[in-house]
């Protein structure tokens, strides 16, 4: 007879993102089937998280599983990166942050869920799943024994491969096109207790030590490039000619390779999407696992709601559309100032395509003339303690794109400013005769504008 489980939320994934919604969920109390394939193949033997992810950690309750298996962060970090240079700093106890062993960690988090009491079905393949976001799924394991699993909701955390099967998305925005892989060795200095990043010609190197002896290190490259003067004269050549590292021996063939584009998605069905699946931001961060942690994060507060209020779904996973948006925005601005900040190598197709990047043209001027969308009363969401309340907000017509504030500033206020077109200029001198937005700063007028302009709310063009 087949195995049957009913659950309030299947969990397609037990990566970082999955694990850590499984966690939390069962935390509060509610019965969870975590799914994992068992084929997850790891960009990096190691990854490392900043000092600030800490608090994330702890807000998923997962410090006890760092704690237990000692994922403490490097004594030293280098940086080649517009010199020719390494700039070392040595790390406080405070400033080390975490790094990760990838194979250990996810089993250690998958235990941890199951310890919580939780199922976990390891070696479990989902393939199909009900667009509308719950119902009966069957996974399958890899001899092919089918389980059935009955679920009030579903979330998907796969990760960064493409599951068109698992749920329908749209594209809605990719950086530019990067190719990554990934090499083990022994260098020779050793790279004991330390990481090191470093800008080269092609692109840039992450060298990270592995605990038990020798350094992984991972190229960033551009596609384009790799595609016309082949992967020897770029990456071979990038790794070979490193200012800070050199393997011994020889390099030997990538243990990874793969799409390295940071990719945001526009899941258009009923299931909850989180972790890489929903978004990727550029690995030049080195924030995906806390970004897949807080992404967790979110998607649980809204699962938890969805489950009480099944009405609220469209407002909660357009809630979780934006929330990814905004994030992937921010990492990109911030991975573009890193770039923008190399002078040396501008030349190179790797750093011309990412100094320039098309988004930059979004960024508001002051006679930047602006227009509301198309808008209409919606029902929104606004996150309490636990869970998310429903509220008054505004939606685009025709989109799922739905909101209610701005930070604490009403988005129909905002939006009177520009009902008309009108210059960024003139809707700041308009803000400070509006009873809600009079108190804003103009830097925060500005900022929330940016803000609509990026969720679609407004179109900008150029004055
Ligand atoms: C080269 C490189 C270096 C990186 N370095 C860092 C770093 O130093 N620090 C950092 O924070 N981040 C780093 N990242 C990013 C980080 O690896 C990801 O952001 C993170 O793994 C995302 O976690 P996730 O849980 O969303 O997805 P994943 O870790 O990919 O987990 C998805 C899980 O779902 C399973 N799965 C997939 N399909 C199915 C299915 N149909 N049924 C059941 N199970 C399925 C997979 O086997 C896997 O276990 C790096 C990325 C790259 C490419």
């Amino acid at each position: 007879m087949t195995e049957r489980h009913d659950c309030d939320c299947l969990v397609v994934g037990g990566g970082p993102a999955g694990g850590a919604l499984a966690t939390i969920l069962t935390s509060f109390g509610r019965s969870v089937v975590l799914v994992d394939d068992g084929r997850a193949k790891h960009a990096i033997a190691e990854e490392t998280l900043v000092p600030g992810a800490a608090r994330r950690i702890e807000a998923c309750g997962l410090t006890q599983v760092f704690a237990e298996h000692h994922f403490f962060g490097v004594r030293r970090q280098g940086v080649i990166w517009n010199s020719d240079e390494t700039a070392w700093r040595d790390n406080a106890d405070h400033e080390r942050g975490l790094k990760i062993e990838r194979g250990v960690f996810d089993r250690a988090l998958r235990a941890h869920v199951r310890e919580l009491g939780a199922t976990v079905l390891e070696g479990y393949r989902a393939r199909k799943l009900p667009a509308c976001g719950h119902g009966t799924v069957t996974v399958e394991s890899d001899s092919g024994d089918p389980v059935e699993v009955e679920a009030r909701a579903i979330v998907v955390a796969t990760g960064r491969g493409r599951h068109s099967a698992l749920f329908p998305a749209e594209v809605e925005a990719k950086g530019a096109a990067t190719m990554t892989f990934a090499f083990n060795g022994k260098t020779e200095p050793p790279l004991d207790d330390a990481t090191l990043i470093e800008a080269v010609p092609a692109g840039w190197l992450w060298w990270i030590p592995r605990r038990g002896g020798g350094t992984c290190v991972a190229a960033f490259v551009d596609a384009a490039e790799l595609k016309d003067c082949g992967h020897d004269e770029i990456v071979r050549h990038a790794i070979a000619n490193s200012r800070g590292a050199r393997f011994e021996g020889d390099l030997g063939a990538p243990v990874y390779g793969a799409n390295g584009t940071p990719r945001l998605l526009r899941p258009t069905g009923g299931i909850f999407v989180c972790g890489d699946a929903a978004s990727i931001v550029d690995a030049l961060s080195s924030q995906g696992v806390e970004k897949a942690l807080a992404s967790a994060e979110d998607t649980a507060h809204a699962i938890d709601t969805v489950l009480d209020h099944p009405e609220l779904r469209p407002a909660l996973l357009a809630h979780r559309h934006v929330w990814e948006r905004r994030l992937w925005r921010a990492h990109l601005r911030q991975a573009t100032s890193w770039y923008t900040s190399e002078r040396r190598f501008v030349e190179r197709p790797f750093w011309q395509t990412r100094q320039r990047p098309d988004w930059l043209a979004s960024v508001l001027g002051r006679d930047t003339v602006l227009q509301a969308a198309a808008v209409e009363s919606r029902t929104a969401v606004r996150r309490s303690a636990r869970g998310f309340q429903p509220v008054d907000g505004m939606g685009i017509v025709g989109e799922l794109t739905c909101i209610a504030t701005i930070g604490s500033v009403p988005v129909d206020s905002l939006l009177q400013l520009v009902e008309r077109p009108t210059t960024v200029e003139q809707a700041v001198n308009r803000a400070r005769e509006q009873a809600a937005l009079f108190t804003l700063t103009p830097k925060a007028v500005v900022d929330a504008l940016q803000m609509l302009v990026d969720d679609g709310f407004v179109g900008a063009e150029e004055g």
